[in-house]
């Protein structure tokens, strides 16, 4: 399949519907992507067709899911490029997975006194879990900040490293400045201290294709409903070398080995990290939605999604009185910005009453809003599945609302 816009729209008929007696322009990827129709069957397959839990029965249904399971990990370790399908833990999406990380790794490794990185522009979920973890072991966290364009400021980064650093945590792409991070150099210099990392790629796994093993990163998290995928549903790749150290994150069901009262020892990856009756469907419907975004080609996808992203850039700008959070080159379809006064709540609603769908608030982002002193943004932010023509829509609209106020 190639990039044909006409038949990729054809496989998202929930696009086609109209919002307050206007065509539906869903703008609001970047919170979650709508589901191809594969990923739509799938669900319903394993949902209405086949249906038993996994790893548990030996009869025909439980055999199917069992396999079907097991099978949408080896797709995604194909997908990361990850070494061994062991490395690879379904969760319930990147939250999950990074407090698994925060909560298995530092109780392995960190200690009173020890440190651990982020940067100023993470989503909560990347922040809140190392402050926990920090909390617990009365650790501290350091903060890299980022510059007014919207870009880390890796002059700073090896004046945060200590010898008591532990562990950097960053997002691959930024939620709400759209920035792609430079985090191969990251990689680099936390390797050369041995110190390892966790990239957040929530953002950036639905627009570029991604290589662990050539990164080298340790840690790699990323929710199945931003690529295309059902919700509840995520992954963490892990090195084995790291995972098989760490402790189990949940204790139950197939995370054992043997459960005695005096001593229970535990299963191998990735059981080891799979506690409890796994979201199985979710698992599934995530491979097939893989698999899709796979035959379209991420480089198209990407490439596609620039055009967009420049596209409404330059028609934004062209309006005046618009500023636009986050101008980093480097930048996938996400545009947070601030039309004149207009709080965005209100712009959020009116866009809506003309039937375009943004995000507004703090987009789990409150250091990203202090840094610009703003206590809320407007976020639209882009898929494969738009077109310059809805671009054309928002832009009208945001003119309309403008000669409003
Ligand atoms: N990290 C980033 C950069 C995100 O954009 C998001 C969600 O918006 C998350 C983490 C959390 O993802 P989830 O809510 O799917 O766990």
């Amino acid at each position: 399949m190639g990039f044909n816009f006409q038949d990729i729209r054809k496989d998202f008929p929930i696009l086609d519907q109209r919002v307050n007696k206007h065509p539906w322009v869903y703008f609001d990827n970047a919170a979650t992507a709508q589901r191809p129709k594969v990923v739509l069957e799938k669900i319903r397959e394993f949902s209405v067709i086949t249906n038993a839990n996994i790893h548990r029965g030996t009869h025909d249904h439980a055999i199917r899911t069992t396999e079907a399971y097991e099978n949408a990990r080896d797709i995604v370790k194909e997908f990361l490029h990850a070494e061994a399908r062991e490395e690879i833990i379904f969760t319930h999406g990147t939250t999950e997975s990074i407090n698994l990380v925060a909560r298995s790794f530092c109780e392995k490794f960190l200690t009173t006194g020890d440190e651990i990185i982020v940067t100023e522009m993470e989503h909560h979920a990347n922040i809140v879990p190392w402050q926990m973890a920090c909390e617990r072991h009365q650790a501290t966290l350091k903060v890299l900040p980022f510059s007014d364009k919207g870009e880390l400021r890796m002059e700073l980064l090896e004046t945060l490293i200590t010898k008591r650093t532990k562990i950097i945590a960053v997002a691959h792409v930024s939620n709400t400045l759209g920035t792609v991070n430079p985090i191969e150099e990251i990689i680099q210099i936390a390797h050369s201290h041995n110190i390892p990392v966790l990239i957040d790629g929530a953002q950036s796994v639905p627009h570029a294709s991604i290589d662990v093993q050539k990164l080298d990163c340790d840690f790699y998290a990323f929710s199945g409903h931003k690529i295309y995928g059902p919700t509840g549903i995520g992954i963490l790749y892990g090195k084995r070398s790291l995972l098989e150290v760490m402790p189990p994150f949940l204790g139950g069901g197939e995370m054992i080995d043997q459960v005695t009262f005096k001593k229970t020892t535990y299963n191998e990856l990735p059981h080891k990290f799979e506690a409890g009756t796994p979201h199985y469907v979710g698992a599934i419907a995530l491979g097939s939605a893989i698999q899709y975004v796979q035959n379209i080609g991420l480089d198209k996808i990407a490439a596609y999604e620039h055009q967009l992203l420049n596209y409404a850039t330059n028609q934004m700008k062209a309006l005046g009185d618009l500023q636009i959070f986050g101008e980093s080159p480097a930048k996938t379809g996400v545009i947070c910005f601030k039309l004149d006064q207009i709080h965005p709540f209100d712009l959020g609603t009116l866009l809506d009453q003309l039937g375009i769908a943004v995000r507004t608030g703090r987009l789990c982002a409150d250091p990203v809003m202090d840094h610009y002193q703003v206590t809320a943004m407007t976020r639209a932010s882009f898929a494969f599945y738009n077109s310059e023509e809805e671009i054309d829509l928002f832009i009208k609209a945001l003119q309309r609302i403008r000669s409003m106020f």
